[in-house]
This record gives structure tokens, sequence and C-alpha cells, in this order.
């Protein structure tokens, strides 16, 4: 039987995300508390505002139960805001997950207005190029050695990793028509 596929819906583009996995036709709920956490095998954190998102995680004891369902193998799928919150070192950030052996800085390529598209080349994830779009974007600054780097930018800048059941990605696949991310992402639960 196919697993229901969490979507943590505290803040930010959850639809979006809901609207993939229902293209997919797999099994989907949102996850607002702690009990809807049950029988999930796999969890998409949106894009948003990694600040107001950890704060509420915090004020509803999402944290916890999430570090340890993480560490139990539970796949977690962050974009953008989600990425940030995946990470294990952020700047401006506390309470955050802190999970995946990157280092990630907030806002790397400037404000709202600096926004921008690229085509970018994940070749593990699809043999076509991919349309990316970057909202306020986060940079992956580092990555440990246990992480797989799954797309750069040309300037080399990392946009999509791996660390075994985490798949941290900076920009937005739930806004364009390539579900291969996402897909991907199944994949790991
Ligand atoms: N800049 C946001 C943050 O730091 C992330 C933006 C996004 O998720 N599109 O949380």
């Amino acid at each position: 039987m196919t697993s229901t596929v969490g979507v943590l819906a505290l803040q930010g583009d959850f639809a979006e995300h809901a609207a993939v996995l229902t293209h997919l036709q797999r099994p989907w709920r949102y996850v607002t508390q702690v009990q809807h956490l049950h029988g999930v095998a796999a969890l998409i954190i949106p894009g948003g505002e990694s600040t107001t998102m950890a704060r509420l995680m915090t004020d509803l004891d999402l944290v916890v139960t999430l570090q340890t369902r993480i560490r139990d193998g539970m796949a977690v799928l962050g974009t953008c805001a989600g990425a940030i919150l995946l990470a294990r070192q952020v700047d401006h950030l506390s309470q955050g997950l802190q999970v995946m052996d990157i280092a990630v800085q907030r806002n790397a390529f400037g404000r709202q207005v600096d926004s921008f598209t690229a085509t970018i080349a994940a070749p593990t994830i699809s043999p076509a190029p991919i349309h990316a779009v970057f909202i306020r974007a986060p940079r992956i600054l580092s990555a440990g050695p246990n992480v797989d780097i799954l797309a750069r930018l040309d300037d080399g800048s990392i946009v999509a990793a791996r660390e075994r059941n985490l798949l941290a990605i900076t920009f937005h696949p739930e806004l364009t028509r390539s579900t291969a991310f996402h897909e991907f992402f199944l994949s790991l639960s």
C-alpha cells in the first residue's frame, strides 16, 4: 500500500506541493499537529518564511518529534525555507531542525526583487534540464561528506542536495511543471 505523504502546512506554499502530490496520485495530508504525523513516512516542508515556520514548529511542539522521526528514517523534502529548516547551520535562525549536514545562508541572492529563474542540470533527477524558480532563495554554502550534490547554478552554488532520507532544494520545484524532484523524493520513502 502506498503510504501517506505529509505536507507541513503551518505557513508558506504548502498548497502547491499538495497539488503536485494530487497530480502524482499520491495520498497526502496536511500536518499542523504532532498527531498528523501518525502513518506518515515522508514529509514536505514548503517554501515560505523560515523564521515564522520555525517559531510555529516550536510553539506546536513539533521540533523534537520531527527530529526523532527523521532520525528514524522519515524522508523529508525541504524547499527553500524548508531547506533552511533542515540545515545544521544557518545564519540568523534559531530553532530550526538542524538535521542535515549543510550550512545555509538565508536570502543569499538579495531581496524579493532579486528573485530569478534559471535552467539547471540535475542528471541524477532528470535527463532533461530543469527550469528552476528562486524566490529570496538561500545558498547552500557547504555540505558534509555524506551529502550528495544533485544540482548547481552556473556560478557553482549548490541548489539541490541529498543526505540519506533528506532532500534540500533552494528553489521551488512545486511552482513549475516538472515533477522530477517530487518523484525522486517519493522514491526515498
Ligand atoms: N527568504 C525566506 C527565508 O529565509 C525563504 C524564501 C522562500 O522560501 N521562498 O525563510
